[in-house]
């Protein structure tokens, strides 16, 4: 059987994929703001406005002066004349001078000459004209100062953000109705065996309905970038081939399923170096599931073997096609990946020198977080949808055993 030679850890051919992306631009549009959820910002974006732009009333209750309701206790409440009310999305029309109050709804402005809201919980009405203060406001308390949310000039968001929904709040708030975000790269998928047929056509003995193009596609939206799906290739050169080169230019990155061991019916590596250089940069990782992995560029675009099985398809793709798509979007990934940490139920071996992934399915158990491995060979697609997340056990380690706590990557 064909050996795979220079085999090297998931991190290196990480390092080696993004490093051959560092000099791709990645490309800009200006979106109107209901289009940027999700997406990556391409600028960093800073504040043309004071946030808020007035001083607002933090509470409902009275503006007032707060020197005149210095000392007030329940005992001896200050007594202050109300002489009208600033009403909502309004400028004060009135006056505060000693010993006056006016009527102030949260978010609303003060009265002219007041610094300080009396909280209504804190007052008493003796009449329509006339309020018990019950206790002493400080300077400035419950009013929300100009730029005290953001200033001028201060960032609103980095460059490489991800934008949330709190994210298109804050840029609404300040007027900025549209954003320059990354585009989304297009990943082109091709399938590729003899045996596939599409899911909506009934295999014959010997031949499966292709998975892995449907599992991709969702990685590649998930991602954040476009799928771009073609047809299925068959095992034969000249059929791969058009079908690389179709997807060469289509889209930003491609991506190749199956064919990517090195026996002679693998084709993949071929296909690959077949444009000449680089080519192949990689061709086999110390990992399980995953190890026939291919990393090529294909002059400056990358492209990327994955195996054929299902689950090491779908490791692979997080391990090497997720970062590459959010490198080309500028995406910072400092943030990722997501995990919790779990108590393992059960022992999971390991050999040292291999990074293994093992799927996991998450209990909850009086208030503990519990991980128990799910195992199986990485044909086995429900393996997948078991899980909740996975476990890396990393190269150097033999091994993790039941009652260890470990952190889960969660899907
Ligand atoms: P290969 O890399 O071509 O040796 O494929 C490895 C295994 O993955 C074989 O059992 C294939 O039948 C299976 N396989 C390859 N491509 C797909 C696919 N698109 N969907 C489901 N299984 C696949
Ligand atoms: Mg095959």
């Amino acid at each position: 059987m064909p050996e795979f030679f220079n085999v090297v850890p998931p991190t290196e051919a990480l390092d080696i994929l993004l490093r051959n992306l560092r000099d791709i631009v990645t490309d800009k549009e200006a979106l109107p703001l209901s289009q940027t959820l999700g997406r990556v910002t391409a600028e960093e974006v800073i504040a043309n406005e004071n946030l808020p732009a007035f001083p607002r009333s933090a509470m409902d209750g009275f503006s007032v002066r707060a020197k005149d309701t210095f000392g007030a206790t329940e005992g001896l409440p200050a007594y202050l004349d109300i002489i009208g009310e600033v009403p909502m999305g309004q400028t004060p029309q009135i006056t505060v001078s000693e010993g006056q109050a006016a009527r102030a709804y949260t978010g609303g402005m003060l009265a002219n000459g007041a610094d300080a809201v009396v909280m209504i919980e804190n007052t008493l009405e003796v009449d329509e004209k006339t309020i018990e203060v019950l206790r002493p406001a400080a300077l400035g308390e419950h009013v929300i100062q100009v730029g005290e949310d953001i200033r001028v000039g201060e960032r609103v968001l980095p460059n490489g953000h991800k934008i949330r929904p709190q994210d298109l709040g804050g840029l609404a708030g300040l007027g900025l109705t549209s954003a320059i975000v990354a585009k989304r790269p297009r990943i082109a998928i091709v399938s590729t065996g003899d045996e596939l047929v599409p899911p909506d056509q009934a295999p014959l003995p010997g031949q499966i309905r292709n998975i892995n193009t449907s599992i991709i596609s969702a990685l590649v939206i998930k991602a954040g970038g476009v799928p771009v799906v073609l047809a299925i290739a068959k095992d034969d050169f000249g059929s791969q081939r058009a079908a690389a080169l179709s997807g060469l230019e289509q889209a930003d990155i491609l991506v190749f399923s199956a064919g990517s061991s090195v026996s002679s019916r693998d084709m993949t590596a071929e296909i690959f170096q077949s444009f000449g250089n680089p080519g192949v940069l990689l061709h086999g990782i110390s990992h399980k599931p995953g190890k026939p992995t291919i990393v090529a560029m294909i002059k400056d675009k990358p492209a990327i073997g994955l195996p054929g099985n299902p689950v090491s398809a779908f490791v692979v793709f997080n391990l090497l096609v997720k970062p590459a798509i959010h490198t080309l979007m500028g995406l910072d990934r400092s943030t990722e990946p997501l995990t919790v940490q779990a108590k393992l139920i059960r022992d999971v071996a390991s050999i040292a020198g291999r990074e293994d992934h093992v799927q996991v399915s998450l209990i909850y158990e009086n208030d503990s977080l519990l991980a128990d491995p799910i195992f199986g060979k990485s044909n086995l697609v429900y393996t997948l949808i078991k899980a909740d997340g996975s476990i890396t056990i990393p190269m150097d380690t033999g091994g993790v055993y039941a009652g260890q706590s470990v952190p889960v990557q969660l899907y």
